[in-house]
C-alpha cells in the first residue's frame, strides 16, 4: 500500500462517524433535489442483492461490521466469500448454511477468509456448544492439587 492509501485509510477509520453523518446528510438533500434518482438506485441495489456477488457482499459487510463491533481484527470482501464451498465443512450438507469463524472471535480468531468456513445450522450449533463447554472449563475452579500447593506456599 502506498503512503497515500495508508493515510487515507487511517483518516477514514479515525473519522468514520463524522464521514458517515456527512454522507447521510448529502444523500438526504440529494433525495429532495433529485427524487427519481434514489428510487432508481434502490431498484438497482435490490437487483444486485439478488445476484451471488450481491449476496456475498451482504455477508461480507455483516461480518466486517460484527468484527468491528467486537474489536476483532481482519476484513473480508465479497470475492473471498464467493470462494467458500457451498456445503457444510463438517457434514457436507448443502442446506441452511451459516458462516462460522473456525477459531472464534472470543479466542482471538481473526475475521479473515482463512478463518472462515460454512457450516450447516446443526453443525454450527454443535460447534458453538462445544466452544461454550470449553469456556466453562476455563472459569471453573483450579484443581485441588493447585489449591494444596498454594496452601503449602502460604504455610512456609
Ligand atoms: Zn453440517
Amino acid at each position: 500500500m502506498s503512503y497515500d492509501r495508508v493515510y487515507k485509510t487511517r483518516y477514514y477509520e479515525q473519522n468514520r462517524d463524522r464521514i458517515a453523518q456527512y454522507n447521510k446528510r448529502w444523500r438526504q438533500q440529494r433525495r429532495l433535489s433529485h427524487p427519481g434518482e434514489a428510487v432508481a438506485q434502490n431498484e438497482r441495489v435490490k437487483v444486485y442483492q439478488q445476484t451471488p456477488t450481491g449476496q456475498a457482499a451482504l455477508t461480507a459487510g455483516r461480518l466486517n461490521t460484527m468484527a468491528r463491533k467486537r474489536s476483532q481484527k481482519g476484513r473480508v470482501d465479497a470475492h473471498q466469500i464467493l470462494t467458500l464451498p457451498d456445503r457444510c465443512a463438517e457434514c457436507g450438507d448443502i442446506d441452511s448454511l451459516e458462516i462460522d469463524h473456525i477459531v472464534p472471535a472470543m479466542r482471538g480468531g481473526l475475521n479473515t477468509i482463512e478463518n472462515i468456513q460454512r457450516l450447516c445450522g446443526a453443525c454450527h450449533q454443535a460447534k458453538t456448544n462445544r466452544e461454550k463447554a470449553v469456556r466453562v472449563d476455563v472459569v471453573s475452579p483450579p484443581p485441588l492439587e493447585q489449591l494444596e500447593l498454594f496452601a503449602m506456599e502460604k504455610a512456609v
